[in-house]
């Protein structure tokens, strides 16, 4: 179905991806096959082992919501996120595509201390190269508060920035000028977006600013598109 499609990719998505573990095994080799990517959308909480599995049946690329801090984490979801940040590591270490999000909701875990708890934990973790998406929330089902002010993403995004992260974006908030890739170096625009679509790139063939030459360690999509 997916190459009859035209997609470029299967991402496994909308619910934790690990609830399909063993679909996942299966699929993630037909996908190699046939020169689709494969991708999970996850909140990073399996076992090393099961991330291994996958990774040995052709998964390349996970993007990981830490949801916080650690009281917020253990406070909201019961869990412990130094086990989040220990499987994103681990992930990258055998030889994924890591991008970390934290979705900032107010009152839960947008107070500045998360934040620098976030950007601190992923430097440690995954360096300043990896892509890190600060997202914002809507109010959904149960849960009230209000959707989060765009100038709380902007603060964290200027955070990440401030700290040494190359390439901070904001999420959920189509149009935003925060949403393109700018190069580190220089200040560039290198991929400009508007919501899920790149409209223009700025990087050369090989991989440099266009600007001042400067690598930038993207990876381009020479697939079917
Ligand atoms: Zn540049």
């Amino acid at each position: 179905m997916a190459v009859k499609s035209r997609c470029q990719g299967i991402s496994v998505s909308f619910t934790e991806p690990t609830l399909l573990f063993e679909y996942s095994l299966d699929v993630f080799p037909l996908a190699l096959n046939a020169s689709l990517y494969t991708n999970y959308v996850s909140n990073g909480y399996m076992t090393i082992e099961a991330l291994k599995m996958l990774r040995d049946a052709g998964l390349q690329s996970i993007k990981i919501d830490v949801k916080g801090g650690s009281d917020a984490v253990r406070r909201f979801c019961g869990a412990d996120v130094f086990i989040v940040w220990r499987n994103a590591e681990a992930a990258k270490n055998m030889g994924m595509h890591v991008e970390i999000v934290n979705l900032v909701i107010p009152g839960v875990n947008d107070d500045e201390s998360i934040l620098k708890e976030v950007v601190e934990n992923h430097i440690k973790h995954l360096g300043v190269d990896t892509p890190i998406h600060f997202t914002a929330y809507y109010p959904a089902y149960k849960f009230k508060a209000q959707p989060t002010p765009v100038e709380k993403l902007e603060e964290a995004y200027e955070l990440a920035k401030r700290f040494g992260i190359k390439y901070p974006y904001i999420g959920n908030i189509p149009g935003h000028k925060y949403e393109n890739t700018y190069c580190p170096n220089c200040g560039h625009l290198l991929i400009k977006r508007v919501g899920i679509f790149k409209v223009d790139i700025k990087i050369t063939a090989d991989g440099k600013c266009s600007n001042c030459g400067g690598a930038i360690p993207i990876m381009l999509w020479k697939g079917r598109i």
